[in-house]
């Protein structure tokens, strides 16, 4: 076995924690909601309930696919009419569970978001020891296409591990050609995205960041740098998190600086903002899930 019985039961506790706040969560999501709120809304009752964000809540618009989290200060609504995709992460020390689902203000839209849950679904239905990961992308590009849509073939679902988001297996969401497979015991995240038809169906690097993760903790000349720093290698470790969350840790007429020249030195870094290439509105659904010899335990 990959974990042991004690590690299997944090990542269970981890993936209880997570159902439960992305269910409370649900109704706060309306058009106009300003996407701050949400996003400290989702954080707060992760940590309410005994865990802890993995990652910032990520709240995408349309043809925003992943990585948007608020921004400090952020003055964004949701829009009328628009595809809201939430994605949610927990960690219970250190064991991350991850969950993703769509909010539809758009009627047209609804049957996208339903093409990215069914993908989900037929993986779980199917998953299990030793399938290869392309049969489980073949599945899920076969689903979404059936519905009349096209999966985004540049974002993968991902194993995850202790204090790791990716820990190196992707689950494809198209065909691909590779021998790899799932193992019993090992613990993945399953994401399907869904898009229109006539979209390029892959996603591009956006220039903005708003998620932000540790590289190398070193000697920094400023100390308010140093500090924040610190308070990041210390309650992040490798994590991912937001600037948001750096509120109070330095004197905040400080802040901007500092947090720029531990850019500028690279001992923290940003991930871009992940755009569908052809501007199309994408759906989301995600599920972590324990692989057993004859299928899975959905965790989330
Ligand atoms: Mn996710
Ligand atoms: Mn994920």
């Amino acid at each position: 076995m990959l974990y042991d019985y004690e590690a299997i039961e944090k990542f269970r506790i981890s993936g209880k924690i997570l159902r439960e706040s992305r269910e409370e969560l649900k109704p706060f999501i309306q058009e106009n909601i300003p996407i701050i709120e949400i996003c400290e809304k989702a954080e707060s009752l992760i940590r309410k309930k005994g865990g802890k964000p993995a990652f910032p809540c990520n709240v995408s618009i349309n043809e925003i696919t992943a990585h948007y989290t608020s921004p400090p200060k952020d003055k964004t609504k949701i829009p009328e009419r628009s595809l809201v995709k939430i994605d949610m992460g927990v960690h219970v020390d250190g064991y991350v569970t991850d969950t993703a689902f769509s909010v539809c203000f758009n009627p047209e839209h609804m049957i996208m978001v339903n093409a990215a849950q069914d993908g989900l679904q037929a993986a779980i239905n199917t998953i299990h020891a030793d399938m290869s990961t392309s049969k489980i992308g073949t599945i899920i590009e076969k689903t979404i296409r059936n519905r009349g849509f096209r999966p985004i073939s540049n974002l993968t679902g991902h194993s995850v591990g202790r204090y790791l988001i990716h820990a190196g297996t992707s689950i494809p969401n198209v065909q691909q050609f590779s021998f790899k497979k799932v193992k019993e015991g090992q613990v993945y995240a399953i994401e399907p995205f869904a898009t229109l038809p006539n979209a390029e169906g892959r996603v591009e690097n956006y220039p903005q960041k708003t998620i932000y993760r540790l590289v190398k903790n070193k000697k920094m000349k400023s100390l308010y740098a140093q500090k924040l720093l610190k308070y990041i290698d210390e309650n992040f470790k490798t994590l991912p998190f937001a600037e948001r969350w750096l509120k109070n840790v330095i004197p905040s007429n400080q802040h901007n600086q500092a947090f720029n020249l531990l850019l500028k030195s690279k001992a923290i870094s940003g991930y871009p903002i992940l755009v569908e290439a052809s501007g199309k509105t994408v759906s989301q659904a995600e599920h972590t899930v324990i692989v057993k010899k004859d299928g899975c335990e959905v965790l989330t």
